[in-house]
């Protein structure tokens, strides 16, 4: 007789550590709770500043989220153009572009700019953002109202805009009336006034306004640690400074039900029996699809050299010890937009045994050929693929890939980054270890605001500096 619930058993820390706040309904959102079920090793500490800094910021966004007094009242200043010199709350939206390996780097981004300046983030829902995470804040939602008044205006915005930072300071006009609203286009293609949103005179400009609109397609996170005014709080929410995508990604991002659905039964089949688990992330930003030769030679370059996967044995026979001994087993995970890879590896592993008569499982979860970023099943898929990475013992990823850093972040691992090849040829050295697990910024500025000339913004601070996969991007270490 089954008829009622089961007690189920409580993990033991699923609050992680109180990163997360209790109090959640639990079935809307399995994740939440169940993500420690899965994750192997101790879980890293948040500090005691950055918790107690999350809950704080909880309750502003009760106070200020969607519908609320201050939200209504502050919405009605925008639409009017009023400029009320003490809101009750300021407020950040995010908007929605790119990739979701880029969008959840920018979410986490904004997420943290917004604890630093006591802003409340709201973020455009986008065609999928609902149906991919849950709800990261406490009884008060973090999506954008449908009706909120610039919604409309959001495809449009771009480098051009006038409402851009960027060309509010080429119009000389930042001293003039303050705005009820600004633009910060942080999208690649920023130039050197749209940069200077890195810099502390102009934040003080820009912390008068009460509606700060972005659009980012970047982890701008390692500039934010460039800028004095930012610098104190920094330290203290994280004292260890390569971990803070981990702990803003494990706060931020739970995976809906429906996406938990698709994580936890691949898991369960494919990886929850192993004895080790390996993850390679496969991104060939190459202009046709492939497979290629020499990807498929440098993945299995990297992973000989490394001691990643197991030694392919010359001999011939079945499996050692096959009737005695407890056999040890490997379960790799693939992930890739072409199958090709994964069959020439799932194929060279049935074909030979190896050395140490380990027994070697390899599989992928989709091969969707195209990027497809607007299709729902699509992201749902993506999203699950990067969780299911971040599962990994050992994970092996591509350089420049968004993908591949959500993946390393969650997992809180340091994986091996596969070179980016040249002229189609294996890379010498074919990957290397990356040196902290933290995403890298791909488009950084290289100004010293103090100074007003250029510099080299990875040679500051020991804490920021160039990435392992791209010279000129800045990362946290
Ligand atoms: P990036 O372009 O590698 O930095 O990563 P993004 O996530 O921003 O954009 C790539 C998009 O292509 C993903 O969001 C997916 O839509 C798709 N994609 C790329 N690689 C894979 C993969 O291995 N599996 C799946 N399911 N989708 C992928």
């Amino acid at each position: 007789e089954n008829s009622h619930a089961q007690p189920v058993e409580v993990p033991k820390d699923k609050l992680l550590g109180d990163l997360l706040a209790p109090g959640f309904d639990e079935g809307s959102c399995q994740s939440r709770y169940q993500s420690l079920l899965y994750r192997r090793g101790v879980p890293q500490k948040a500090s005691s500043y950055l918790i107690s800094k999350l809950r704080s910021y909880e309750a502003r966004h009760k106070k200020c989220g969607p519908y609320t007094s201050s939200y209504n009242k502050t919405v009605e200043d925008l639409k009017s153009g009023r400029h009320s010199s003490t809101p009750e709350c300021n407020y950040l939206v995010w908007i929605s572009v790119s990739g979701l390996g880029n969008r959840i780097l920018t979410l986490a981004s904004a997420f943290l700019y917004a604890l630093l300046t006591d802003r409340v983030l709201l973020v455009d829902r986008g065609v999928d953002i609902h149906d991919l995470f849950c709800e990261p804040f406490p009884e008060a939602s973090w999506l954008l109202p449908l009706d909120f008044p610039l919604t409309t205006e959001f495809s449009i915005f771009n480098q051009s805009s006038h409402q851009s930072y960027g060309n509010v300071v080429k119009s000389n006009s930042t001293e003039s009336a303050p705005r009820p609203y600004m633009y910060l286009h942080l999208l690649h293609d920023y130039d050197d006034q749209d940069k200077l949103f890195f810099c502390d005179q102009d934040q003080a400009h820009l912390q008068r306004i009460p509606w700060l609109v972005l659009k980012s397609d970047n982890y701008f996170v390692p500039s934010l640690f460039l800028m004095p005014s930012f610098e104190q709080e920094l330290h203290s929410l994280f004292p260890d400074k390569d971990t803070v995508f981990h702990f803003l990604g494990r706060y931020l991002f739970h995976p809906t039900n429906a996406v938990w659905g698709l994580i936890s039964r691949y898991y369960e089949a494919y990886l929850s029996k192993a004895d080790a688990t390996i993850g390679i992330q496969i991104r060939v930003f190459d202009v046709s699809p492939g497979p290629f030769k020499h990807i498929f030679d440098q993945i299995l370059s990297c992973t000989t050299r490394e001691s990643i996967l197991p030694e392919i044995s010359q001999q011939e026979g079945g499996v050692v010890g096959s009737t005695t001994t407890q056999k040890r087993r490997v379960s790799v995970l693939i992930t890739s937009l072409s199958s090709g890879y994964f069959e020439q590896i799932r194929d060279l592993y049935w074909e030979n045994p190896t050395t140490a008569g380990e027994v070697v499982a390899v599989f992928q979860p989709s091969h969707e050929i195209h990027q497809q970023s607007e299709k729902q099943n699509h992201n749902r898929k993506a999203w699950a693929e990067m969780y299911l990475l971040s599962l990994t013992d050992k994970l092996v990823t591509s350089s420049w890939s968004t993908f591949g850093y959500v993946a390393q972040g969650l997992g809180g691992v340091k994986p091996w980054i596969l070179h980016k090849p040249e002229n189609h040829t294996v890379p010498d050295p074919p990957c290397r270890r990356a040196m902290s697990m933290e995403p890298c910024f791909h488009a950084p500025p290289f100004y010293d605001c103090k100074a007003r000339t250029g510099i080299d913004t990875g040679a500051v601070v020991p804490h920021v500096r160039h990435c392992e996969d791209m010279s000129w991007g800045l990362k946290l270490f």
